[in-house]
């Protein structure tokens, strides 16, 4: 018996372990999680589990993950996500995908997911959860292979003890903390990207992408936000001359923010009167961007360094070691992007081992 330990019961440790356990009698597999095991994926996608991004064209796929994307294009030839769907159907796991294709299950439901995993998890004798949290490589002596799948909360260190390098760790997928605080609770569009006001700052998708693609920027910094078509507004104006501009610009943005950008008496001016340079004034909404806000961090930019792992996710510096899912220096946008890298990680660290052990 090849005895297997993996380190992390999240979505790669658990399907890194069905992997391991569906092909081979042979091995005994431990996972050693510190919560329960697949309690991180229920709150994925706001409960529905956005588990893939329906992109078939491996390149454009790798072009989502702003940490990783050279490297991915050689995992997604691997395992890439018709693969990933058809693995879930035969767990009994159908999916579906919206129109922007985000892929989620049938059912909605991180909750049904979770469980059929852990039903088939639960199929094998020869495999165990223990709960228990690994801080060092000595505890894991007793075993031949070893998968390191900690997600961002807490095997940096025991990846540290294997003598790997962490690349500097930063929040991204989340909001930001900034000195301008607008009605919270108020959502504003750009391009088709909401922004929600909240009462620390700014959140919502648009943010959450630039906080991805910008994670390594510097605070503080200052963002500049567009609230409407420069454009449009003008047409807008010409055809309502006599007409109040705050209701004009009621037309564009929330009638509540609309308020607090606007000067009473501009509120009240006909159309006729607004000149250019007023419309260039409120243009744009200028923040003191301050930090990322680490309460609603998706996931952590920064990992166990690429250079030091092979595209089996082998480490290059201990023989026996694996790392899979978010613990790498590997992050995605939104969109079922980061789930996506922790399954076929997941899958494909197990086909390794298989290939080693057989
Ligand atoms: C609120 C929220 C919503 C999200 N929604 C989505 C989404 O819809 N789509 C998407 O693609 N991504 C989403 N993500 C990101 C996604 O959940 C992660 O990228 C993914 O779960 C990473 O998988 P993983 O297996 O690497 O780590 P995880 O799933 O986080 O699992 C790691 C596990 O390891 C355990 N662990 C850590 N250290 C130790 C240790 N030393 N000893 C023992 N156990 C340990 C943890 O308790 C955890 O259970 C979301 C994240 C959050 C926080």
């Amino acid at each position: 018996m090849t005895k297997i330990a993996i380190v992390g019961g999240g979505a790669s440790g658990s399907l890194c372990a069905i992997e391991l356990l569906k092909n081979s009698p042979d091995v005994k597999v431990t996972i050693f999680e510190k919560n329960k095991i697949l309690a991180s994926i229920l709150p994925t996608g706001g409960g529905r589990c956005n588990l893939s991004n329906f992109i078939v064209d491996n390149v454009e796929l790798a072009k989502n993950y702003p940490r990783g994307e050279k490297f991915l294009y050689s995992v997604f030839k691997r395992f890439d996500v018709p693969q990933t769907l058809e693995y879930f159907k035969k767990l009994g796991i159908k999916t579906h995908k919206d129109a922007s294709g985000k892929v989620y299950p049938a059912s909605n439901s991180s909750k049904e997911v979770q469980e059929k995993l852990l039903g088939e998890l639960r199929k094998y004798k020869n495999f165990k959860c223990i709960k228990k949290e690994i801080t060092s490589a000595q505890e894991l002596v007793e075993f031949d292979y070893i998968i390191v799948a900690g997600g961002s909360k807490g095997a940096y260190e025991l990846a540290l003890d294997f003598g790997h390098t962490i690349t500097p760790l930063k929040s991204a997928l989340c909001g930001y903390i900034t000195e301008e605080k607008y009605p919270s609770g108020v959502s504003i569009t750009i391009g088709d990207e909401p922004l929600l006001f909240t009462h620390k700052g700014i959140s919502g998708p648009y943010v959450f992408k630039l906080s991805s693609l910008w994670a390594y920027k510097e605070y503080p910094f200052t963002l500049n936000v567009p609230l409407f078509n420069v454009c449009t507004l003008k047409d807008e104006i010409q055809k309502n001359s006599k007409k109040e501009f705050g209701t004009i610009l009621g037309n564009f943005i929330p009638k509540s923010l609309v308020k607090e950008i606007l000067e009473e008496e501009i509120y009240h001016k006909k159309c006729a009167e607004i000149s250019n340079k007023i419309i260039n004034e409120i243009k744009e909404l200028k923040f003191t961007v301050l930090e990322p806000d680490k309460v609603g961090e998706t996931v952590k930019a920064g990992g166990v360094d690429l250079k030091e792992i092979n595209n089996n996710f082998q480490s290059k510096i201990c023989n026996r070691l694996y790392f899979t899912g978010e613990i790498l220096d590997v992050d995605g946008l939104c969109g079922g992007f980061n789930l996506q890298f922790a399954w076929s990680s997941g899958v494909l660290a197990a086909r390794d081992i298989l290939k080693r052990i057989s």
